[in-house]
């Protein structure tokens, strides 16, 4: 843990970090000294994490990226971040983020931009690590924690874990509680691992997993021995490959791996197929109507009253105001714009309902691939990571980044994001599995493969 303290305050230049909890580190690495001498030690003791900022934790700064949460110190703690606790994690702090994980790049954090430790070969622009779970993504890359939690709305745990090398998972909507994360859009938040390996990333899911009665979205499913999973073997194995996803000027280099990812595969033995998902091209512009009207419901609660910061006003209606209008930054407002005309009585039906409707095609489309396919294998990302200036003042441009992630997340499906290679400049690309709805063992399976 002293260690890890060491290499957390080295990486300071990456901003990968809102608040650091040295002293809490060192207490709970004492903790787990003493239950390792006992005997009672857990999956993770003594594993020192960064805790991205959308996970309340007992009196500890939880800002999530957001200058509305100013101070505030919530007095429970998040399941999850519970749940690593009691498997014997180490904090080593709170992990910047995009602010309310709205974001592709970590670029929108009141915290300031995160930097990729990752650069181009003999080029030295800084490079964003991803968004939304940018922080984690940095300093796991940067070996200054040994994992991260993330959550994934869109893909915000696989996109910036292909932007830095390592592995992001988004398991099963339900598979991780919510309960005392900070919702964006509560019908896809879901929590997971980023981790430099698949086994880090199948033993710290197991230590978050389970089914929690304070998240009515909870399944109560039982959480397998995902390690086991990790058999080397994919024999028999059927891989689908979603045509859909061969899009108009994707990068040769992003074909390339994919290619690479779909001949490893083969040669491991598992059978490849092509398999056809119609409705992949609408589920950029549904995720893009559904998320932000579930934000502007759930960002609702930032009044002035009950967190963080207040701005005056004469009366009760300009105090809303005015803290709304500090509190937030840019893209979160147009986020909660957005969302309540979607969600207003004239335009609910033409937009809400239709992008609701589109979005069950796509269920639809997914089932009906498992017919035929165990998995799928698709690219993370469309392209590399970026530098920071690029795609900031066009939100178009930025939301063409979740075109691979987004559809998993509209299912509720999980997908792995599994580092496959570095492109001419030097530069880590991911691919993408994703599963049966709780198979989160095949999907481990397969990218420990991989990997
Ligand atoms: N980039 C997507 C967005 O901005 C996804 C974010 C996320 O998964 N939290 O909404």
């Amino acid at each position: 843990t002293d260690a890890y303290i060491a290499a957390v305050e080295s990486s300071r230049p990456l901003n990968a970090f809102i608040t650091e909890t040295p002293e809490i580190a060192r207490d709970m690495a004492k903790k787990s000294d003493a239950r390792i001498a006992d005997g009672s030690a857990g999956a993770m003791e003594g594993m020192p994490i960064g805790m991205k900022d959308l996970f309340c934790t007992e009196g500890t700064l939880t800002t999530a990226a957001s200058h509305i949460l100013d101070g505030f110190k919530p007095q429970y703690e998040s399941t999850i971040s519970k749940n690593l606790w009691d498997a014997g994690a180490v904090m080593l702090g709170k992990m910047n983020l995009d602010e309310f994980a709205m974001g592709s790049a970590n670029i929108t954090s009141y915290y300031g931009n995160v930097v990729n430790p990752w650069k181009r070969e003999g080029d030295d622009t800084d490079l964003v690590p991803g968004g939304s779970s940018g922080g984690s993504s940095a300093a796991v890359a940067a070996h200054s924690v040994i994992a991260a939690t993330g959550t994934d709305t869109g893909g915000s745990i696989r996109q910036p874990a292909a932007f830095t090398g390592i592995v992001g998972f988004k398991p099963t909507y339900g598979r991780c509680s919510r309960w005392g994360v900070v919702a964006f859009a509560s019908s896809l938040d879901q929590a997971g691992p980023m981790t430099r390996d698949v086994r880090d990333s199948a033993i710290m899911l197991g230590a978050m997993a389970g089914h929690d009665p304070k998240d009515s979205t909870s399944a109560d499913i039982a959480v397998p021995d995902f390690e086991a999973a990790l058999t080397g073997d994919v024999k028999g194995l059927r891989i689908g490959i979603p045509k859909e996803y061969r899009m108009d000027g994707m990068p040769a280099e992003i074909e390339k791996i994919w290619d690479q990812g779909i001949a490893w595969l083969k040669d491991a033995g598992a059978e490849i197929v092509e398999v056809s998902l119609p409705h992949t091209k609408y589920a950029l512009p549904a995720y893009y109507i559904i998320a932000p009207a579930e934000a502007s419901s759930n960002l609702a609660r930032y009044d002035g009253v009950r967190y963080g910061l207040r701005e005056e006003g004469k009366d009760l209606i300009e105090m809303y105001e005015n803290t709304r209008a500090a509190g937030f930054g840019a893209e979160v407002k147009r986020r909660v714009l957005i969302g309540t005309y979607v969600l207003s009585a004239g335009y609910y039906d033409a937009y809400y309902l239709k992008a609701q409707r589109v979005r069950s095609r796509i269920v639809d489309d997914f089932k009906k691939a498992w017919n035929s396919c165990d998995l799928l294998l698709t690219p993370a990302t469309p392209s590399a990571a970026f530098g920071a200036g690029e795609n900031q003042d066009d939100p178009l441009a930025m939301y063409l980044n979740d075109v691979f992630t987004v559809p998993a997340s509209l299912a509720g499906l999980p997908g792995i994001a599994v580092p496959a290679g570095l492109d001419s400049k030097g530069l880590p690309l991911g691919l993408q599995l994703l599963g049966r709805p709780f198979d989160e063992e095949t999907v481990l399976r397969g990218a420990h493969v991989l990997e």
